[in-house]
């Protein structure tokens, strides 16, 4: 069953500091591969919460060493590996977070079967899920990717933090997109806006796009007014994600 499960929306220091919205990330079921992408503060205790099988995850992908991207990254490292009994697993992360200034505790690393260095347009399998890295996206001094997963009929997009810059709509092609909306208007900031979401929606023209990784101006606002906002611009249908939010993924990427 191909599923996104979101253990958290929330975004930036504020709002994962205060947990005014949780910080988990998602777990993407796809090709019979459980993953867990970019796990935040939180992610263990919402996952036990909803009862997940983590000692079925292959394998932990951080787009970036930011806090409120992998501040569970070693536990769920842990959790992967049923506390180190069972090697097993990968842990996909930029250099950056594995050497520069480690986010993953050393010792752990002797409990996966692959620490895996993720680097700009490469391609990398994970179980019997394949995904493609982008480009480095422009997002102050972290390095950081997104994701282009490959479904066996369709592919979902992943684009976590960036500045907004033209050349994002072309590697994104993709039939659904997830999309880190963090701030409700342009800022100085190496984030998008809503303004800047709906740029690249209407660019790449999946088939649905779900915005997620929310600061605190936009969730005050309110993230349905920003998604129906950004379908009326665009004409794709668009979805908030909400904490502990569940999304058939099938059914998400049949095109009206
Ligand atoms: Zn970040």
């Amino acid at each position: 069953m191909d599923q996104l499960i979101f253990l958290g929306t929330g975004g930036a220091r504020v709002v994962m500091s205060t947990q005014s919205l949780s910080t988990g990330g998602i777990i993407l079921e796809m090709n019979d591969t459980l993953l867990s992408i970019d796990p935040g503060p939180g992610a263990i205790v919402h996952a036990a919460r909803m009862g997940l099988a983590l000692e079925e995850l292959k394998g932990v992908l951080l787009s970036h060493r930011h806090l409120d991207h992998c501040g569970d990254v070693n536990v769920m490292i842990e959790a992967m590996t049923h506390g180190g009994f069972h090697k097993r697993g990968t842990v996909f992360a930029p250099a950056q977070a594995l050497y520069e200034d480690p986010v993953v505790l050393r010792y752990l690393w002797n409990y996966v079967k692959e620490v895996s260095l993720l680097e700009e347009r490469q391609s990398y399998t994970c179980g019997s899920l394949n995904f493609e890295t982008s480009m480095a996206h422009r997002h102050g001094e972290a390095e950081t990717y997104g994701f282009l997963f490959h479904g066996r009929n369709y592919t979902l997009g992943y684009l976590p933090d960036t500045r907004y810059f033209p050349e994002l709509a072309s590697f994104y092609k993709c039939d659904i997109l997830i999309i880190s909306t963090l701030l409700l208007y342009k800022g100085k900031a190496d984030h998008l806006s809503v303004s800047e979401a709906a740029q690249l929606i209407k660019e790449i023209k999946p088939g649905a796009a779900v915005l997620t990784h929310f600061g605190m101006g936009i969730w005050k606002a309110g993230v349905d007014t920003a998604a129906e906002k950004i379908a009326h611009k665009t004409g794709v249908k668009v979805i908030a994600a909400r904490d502990g939010m569940r999304l058939d993924l099938p059914s998400l990427s049949e095109r009206a």
